[in-house]
């Protein structure tokens, strides 16, 4: 056991978990960045009701998105070749602390800002960086994320869904589950099993792009428990795709799903689903003119719990920023900041419960109890803790 641990140790590249996880500030440069998107988010949202704030990864405003893209604020770890900023992940992680403690509707770019495009840059060809970059940084292009399906989540390996070479490019057929927002998204990236069976795991599996206008895509929203339909059931019939819908290599989706799913559990997305409500939390107890020390207790822990979380984001988006793929720091740093997120609407429910007599605005209420029902899909999205958990115990050397 004491071996294969120091193997493992030893098979990790570049310095431990704890070293690597060294406290970094944000440069001027990027914390500058602050002023012109507050001024943008103000002008946009408006007066918006806090349970709709709370909303902000569920929000789809496509118009948002273009008005964010035409002011320089998406693509920013894009080189500007392609349209995009040229600055790099502290300057992405100033504009989505900004967006998330606003509560902005974040979900149109979402997704092909944080993952496909570095996904595209990596591992696409030049004729696929040409045609897809520039338009994700305008906010013309919406992506969304084809790995989960049924019996295949956080067993990713077996995925069924699969293409088959045909003599002009590619045949797709399959299913896909909970991708979020499909019904509204230009296109997928997919992965997808291109030879071999379930049964050979990591190997075969690659990844497409695929246009969701194509026939034979069929999509279908699901509800969850809040009333929102966020995302999807994906049907693929007999989906005809271009030769040049592969991205990267055949046989290397496992390979380069890994290097976005770090990209997916690190930034500072992670800590701030419930952040809206914090902020609404001590307007509230200030307003009240409460100082007992169990309201102190609670503020105080809250703030330290955000702000230890978020020296840590910041030590992993420094991580991103060398270049390095931190998929451990990023877990470790995605399990304990979904952790704070799901406390919060439990924390501020029960110390509203604990005052009935004091006056608590309706909304404040229905952020409480909005919060309070899509928490627990904070630990699963992106990856379930157990999973997390596998994998920092085996970057720390212990499985
Ligand atoms: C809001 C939301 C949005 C999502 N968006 C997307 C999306 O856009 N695209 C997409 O592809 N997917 C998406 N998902 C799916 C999400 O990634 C999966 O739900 C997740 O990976 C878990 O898979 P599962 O639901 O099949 O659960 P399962 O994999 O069946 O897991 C069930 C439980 O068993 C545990 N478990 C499973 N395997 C192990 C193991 N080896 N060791 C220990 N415990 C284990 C899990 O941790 C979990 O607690 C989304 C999910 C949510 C909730």
């Amino acid at each position: 056991m004491a071996g294969r641990s120091a193997q493992a140790a030893h098979n990790r590249k570049g310095p431990s978990v704890f070293e690597s996880l060294s406290p970094s500030s944000l440069p001027a440069a990027d914390e500058a960045l602050r002023e012109p998107i507050r001024r943008l988010i103000a002008d946009a949202m408006g007066p918006t009701p806090l349970d709709r704030r709370a909303r902000s990864w569920q929000g789809f405003d496509a118009a948002f998105s273009r008005a964010l893209g035409q002011a320089g604020f998406l693509g920013l770890t894009l080189p500007e070749r392609y349209g995009g900023g040229g600055r790099g992940p502290f300057a992405r992680f100033v504009i989505v602390e900004e967006l998330l403690s606003a509560g902005a509707p974040v979900a149109a770019h979402w997704i092909a800002d944080r993952q496909s495009a570095p996904l595209i840059l990596g591992y696409g060809s030049e004729a696929q960086r040409r045609f897809y970059l520039p338009r994700i940084c305008r906010g013309e292009a919406f992506f969304c994320i084809g790995m989960s399906e049924p019996g295949s989540g956080s067993d990713l390996a077996s995925v069924r869904t699969r293409a088959e070479r045909t003599g002009k490019g590619w045949r797709l057929g399959g299913q896909k589950i909970w991708t979020t927002n499909a019904q509204h998204s230009d296109y997928m990236i997919a992965l997808v099993r291109t030879s071999g069976a379930a049964a050979d795991r990591q190997a075969g599996l690659s990844q497409l792009i695929v246009d969701l206008r194509a026939p034979g895509v069929a999509v279908r929203p699901i509800v969850d428990l809040t009333g929102d339909a966020h995302f999807a059931e994906v049907f693929f019939d007999d989906v005809e795709l271009a030769d040049d819908a592969l991205i990267g290599t055949e046989g290397e989706g496992w390979k380069q799903v890994t290097a976005e799913l770090a990209f997916e559990r690190s930034g500072p997305e992670r800590i701030y689903s419930s952040i809206v409500l914090v902020d609404a939390w001590i307007a509230h107890v200030a307003r009240a003119g409460r100082r007992d020390a169990a309201t102190l207790a609670l503020a105080g822990r809250m703030t330290a719990e955000i702000a230890t979380l978020r020296a840590m984001s910041l030590a992993v988006t420094a991580l991103l920023a060398q270049g390095l793929s931190p998929v451990v720091e990023a877990s470790l740093v995605k399990d304990l900041g979904t952790g704070f997120e799901q406390a919060v609407p439990r924390w501020i429910g029960d110390d509203l419960a604990a005052h009935p007599d004091e006056a608590v605005a309706p909304e404040l209420h229905r952020t409480v109890a909005y919060l309070s029902q899509i928490a627990p899909s904070f630990s699963l999205r992106g990856g379930t803790r157990e999973i997390l958990r596998g994998i920092i115990a085996r970057g720390l050397g212990l499985r």
